[in-house]
This record gives structure tokens, sequence and C-alpha cells, in this order.
């Protein structure tokens, strides 16, 4: 049993016992983490207020060698999630991120780029304002860092280069765009106007800020979530919960 030191942000904090929570910490340096807060949920318990939903703390843990839940012995909250008054956006956002990291990382396997990604996101929301793109701008980071990216510019078959003009096809299963030679015959295949295709891949490049300017229309943005909603709907196997939330954000 060794004693690790990590920064985290708080995905989850269950109920265990009367005094007790099971909390999921997204970590920088170990990824995903469960473990007992053994007297978090008494008035005045060794966490104070540290173990907030989505909050940035510095814990200390001590990580069990077997399939033992591990003991979280320190939590020092370092910025706590509050969004704007008056707006449930930004809470609908942030829960979405926490719902993301959870389903889509495994105990103990780090990613430090996601999670300064979620870091970033969690901490611009709270401020009112740009929601729709800075939820966009995660979930496109989130594919491109666990390798999910979806191929926006040349046929997932054949590599060719799919031409950006009127709609394009692409599947959900193949993860990508289609050629016309490769899109017969294939099944859940949408069409997906190019300008979508062309405003996600300003959304996902990490080396352009630009996207931080982007003013979506609703109707851009609707096309932007069904596309985004299937593909990940398909890549987890079922439709994340705080997806019906999402269709109404404003940026
Ligand atoms: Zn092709």
């Amino acid at each position: 049993m060794s004693s690790e030191k990590a920064t985290a942000i708080v995905l989850r904090v269950i109920e265990f016992s009367e005094t007790s929570s099971i909390v999921t910490l997204f970590t920088r340096e170990f990824g995903k983490v469960r473990a007992l807060a053994k007297g978090a949920r008494r008035p005045k318990g060794p966490f104070e207020s540290a173990l907030d939903l989505l909050g940035l703390c510095r814990i200390v843990f001590l990580r069990k060698s077997s399939d033992a839940l591990d003991l979280l012995t320190e939590a020092k909250l370092e910025r706590r999630f509050r969004p704007p008054g008056g707006d449930l956006s930004n809470l609908y956002a942030a829960y979405y991120v926490a719902e993301l990291l959870n389903e889509l990382t495994d105990d103990y396997d780090p990613h430090p780029e996601l999670f300064d990604a979620a870091d970033q996101t969690v901490a611009a929301l709270r401020n009112p304002g740009g929601v729709a793109s800075l939820l966009l701008r995660f979930e496109l980071t989130a594919l491109r860092v666990l390798g999910h990216f979806p191929s926006l510019e040349t046929c997932v078959e054949c590599g060719k280069t799919v031409e950006s003009v009127g709609r394009v096809s692409f599947s959900q299963i193949a993860g990508g765009v289609l050629c016309k030679q490769c899109r017969v015959g294939q099944k859940s295949v949408i069409a997906v106007s190019a300008g979508v295709l062309q405003t996600l891949a300003r959304l996902a490049d990490p080396g352009n800020e630009s996207w931080r300017r982007l003013e979506l229309d609703r109707r851009t943005y609707g096309e932007l979530r069904a596309v985004l909603n299937h593909y990940w709907s398909h890549l987890l196997g079922h439709q994340p919960r705080m997806h019906r939330f999402l269709g109404s954000l404003v940026n």
C-alpha cells in the first residue's frame, strides 16, 4: 500500500455508510481513481467541503494493491464549481463533462492532456457565455486524445480526400466521412453538411484558438449536436444521460 498525491476533479460522490462516501476522482497523475472517504459525511469530517462535485482538489490517497477500494486520506479544495446564477446551461454542461470523463476513462489510465482540457472547461463554465462551443471543444479534444476522433476530410474506408461540398456521408460505425464509392451498402450513415464538418474541424484543431470567436447559429448547433450525440452513443454503446439537456444550450 503506497501513499500518493494527485490533483483531482471530483466526478461523483456516493453515500457508502452513515459517515462515509465513495468518491470517483479524475486525477491528472493517475487517471480515474475510486476511493473510500471515511468520515466524509460527518459535518466536521476530515475533508470539510473539499469533496464537492466538479471541484478541483489536491488529494492524498492510499493505493490498495488488491481489488479493495483506495483510501482517501486528504483532500484540499483548490477551486469550487459554481455555475453563474440563474443559468442551468453551465450546470448541465459541467455535469456532462463529468459524465464523459467517468465513462470514457479507465481506472489508473492517466491522460494529462484530457485532464487539462477538463480542468480548463470546468473553470470556464463558472462564467456566463460560450457554453455550447466550450462543450464542443471539450468533446472533440476528448475524442482526439483518446484516439476516437472521426475522419472529417478523408474517406475512412479508402483514404481518398472527400470533397467538402453540399452534404457529405458520415458513418457512425466506421467513424468518419465516406466517399461516394464506399458509401454504397453501408449502414448507419448520415448526411452531414460540409459547413458543419468544417466547423467540427475548426473546433477540434488543437493549434487553433479561433473556435473561441465562433458564433454558432441554432441550426448549425443543432446539426453539430446531432452528429456528435449519435457518435457518442455509438461509441459508448448507449446514450449519455446528459444529452437530452444539451439541445437548448446557448452560445
Ligand atoms: Zn472511400
